[in-house]
């Protein structure tokens, strides 16, 4: 059976990168017909974030992607929290120390810096594996009684992987093909820590193992690792999951990784959810609070890395399960773009329908100060939404349609300058009062078309003449929609005093 984990460290909140991996892990559990399983791998206490956890599901909820295991839905495979597992761990400490592929080190970490020092004055890179590793204070190089005595003493260890000797090892990636690595470039990692606690390499394979994961999903940052973990593998005898190592998403330029801060620096979130982070006490902005919709966040997050066929770009997630396909995964860094992720909202706003849409809208303090009905505001989004990427462009500005909730309280230089001549505040004055005959209840932007073509006739003026400063009137500048529209959706006495505001 299919069976794929997203393994998050608590260690801060869930960037793009962290959740697209798990995107692409729950799509290719659910296309085979497998469990998508969430771990949260928090044996480095030094660097565990309290919240994160918490953030972690969240995020992945609002986007969709729910686990079938995890530390809150439960599951045979449990616990689902590495700092639940030690005993687990202790076995195979205890298992991987009786094989040939692991020793203690009792190298303090003063021992280890001095090392480093000497190494460097040769000018030489330190690394401790095959071939300084018989220098230094490890069990390879200590007698039996030694090490017996030194444990007895209770003198601070560590478990260390024993890498073989001139080795390659074969890999094999399914996105990236095969390639072979020396293990002389390796060097031998800590597996558990003084403290007992295993470190990521060791829980992490230990782990994928007991909970029986079929496929690793995850960042490219972990291929160099995946040599180690081939070999942990072979050291317990098991058999191995498959391999597939996502490309970063890169900075909307397409060089180097796409980091927290180029949220700020190109005015977009890097986070799905906004995050305060307490340490440096800054707020991220998240995606659902810019006004994102979850399923054209993740659609946009989809497609940053992978292509369904025929190109095709707006996509549901249920398609997408239909169609992933890790063969299809791009080898190269996918560019990130704002005006990409905009354009997916825009495309989604324009699906929804139009209860969802006032929700939305009367969620916003200049809408609810206006204290428009219903009907009006469903006039206004049926009017405008075409112009929306994003609900809160309604109120952003007139472009949006934000006159509409608003008076003007002044007027744009350059449209004034453009559109107020010598004689329009008389043609005002005589539409204004032409005006007056219609009702309320016959106040429809067709009315109020025929009202203006019958004025500009009988005065033997242009259409423009009127149109240009009575929008000028209503709007405060040159932007909105057509104004017989405008005139409507504001209604009889709303319309009359913006005319009357700027006659005067
Ligand atoms: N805990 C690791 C991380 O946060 C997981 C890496 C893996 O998926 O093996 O990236």
């Amino acid at each position: 059976k299919v069976r794929v984990r997203f393994a998050p460290s608590p260690t801060g909140a869930l960037h793009l990168g962290g959740i697209r991996t798990a995107l692409y892990d729950y799509l290719f559990a659910k296309k085979n017909g497998g469990d998508f399983i969430l771990r949260i791998e928090d044996t480095d206490t030094a660097r565990y974030v309290e919240g994160a956890e918490d953030y972690i599901q969240e995020a992945l909820e609002w986007c969709g992607i729910i686990p079938d295991e995890s530390p809150t839905h439960g599951g045979n495979y449990g616990p689902y929290r590495q700092s639940e597992r030690r005993d687990i761990y202790d076995n195979y400490t205890a298992e991987i120390l009786k094989t040939d592929f692991a020793y203690l080190a009792f190298d303090t970490p003063e021992e280890l810096d001095a090392l480093r020092k000497e190494y460097e004055e040769k000018g030489e890179v330190f690394s401790y594996n095959n071939k300084t590793r018989n220098n230094l204070k490890n069990s390879i190089a200590l007698s039996a009684e030694e090490i017996a005595k030194l444990i007895e003493e209770k003198v601070p260890s560590v478990v260390r992987f024993k890498m073989p000797f001139n080795r390659d090892v074969n890999l094999e990636d399914i996105i990236r093909g095969k390639f072979s690595v020396n293990t002389d470039t390796l060097d031998d990692k800590v597996l558990v820590k003084n403290d007992g606690m295993p470190t990521y390499h060791f829980a992490n394979v230990i782990d994928d193992y007991k909970m029986e994961i079929s496929h690793v999903i995850r960042g490219e940052e972990w291929l160099p690792s995946l040599a180690l973990h081939y070999l942990l593998y072979e050291a317990f005898g098991w058999e191995k999951p498959e391999f597939a190592h996502l490309s970063l998403i890169l900075k909307p330029e397409g060089k180097g990784k796409l980091s927290k801060r180029d949220g700020d620096q190109f005015g977009f979130p890097v986070f799905p959810l906004e995050f305060h982070d307490k340490a440096s006490d800054s707020i991220y902005k998240g995606y659902r609070e810019e006004g994102y919709f979850p399923e054209a966040f993740i659609n946009f997050l989809a497609l940053l890395g992978w292509s369904p066929a025929d190109d095709v770009e707006i996509i549901s997630l249920e398609d997408m399960i239909a169609e992933f396909d890790l063969n299809k995964v791009h080898k190269a860094g996918a560019r990130f773009s704002k005006e990409k992720a905009e354009w997916f909202n825009h495309q989604y706003l324009q699906s929804k329908s139009d209860e969802e849409l006032l929700e939305r809208l009367q969620n916003k303090e200049l809408v609810q100060k206006a204290n428009l009905d219903k009907k009006t505001l469903q006039k206004i989004i049926s009017l405008m939404k075409e112009r929306w990427s994003f609900v809160k462009d309604a109120v952003n500005d007139n472009e949006g349609g934000k006159f509409f909730f608003e008076r003007p309280t002044s007027y744009d230089e350059k449209s004034v300058k453009k559109a107020w001549k010598e004689d329009s505040a008389t043609i005002l004055s005589q539409f204004s009062s032409l005006l007056n005959d219609v009702s309320e209840a016959d106040y429809s932007a067709e009315n109020i078309k025929n009202k203006i073509s019958e004025f500009c006739e009988s005065n033997a003026i242009g259409m423009g003449k009127v149109m240009m400063p009575l929008r000028l009137a209503l709007v405060g500048e040159l932007k909105g929609t057509d104004v017989p529209d405008i005139f409507e959706v504001l209604g009889k006495a709303e319309s009359e005093q913006r005319i009357l505001n700027a006659v005067n």
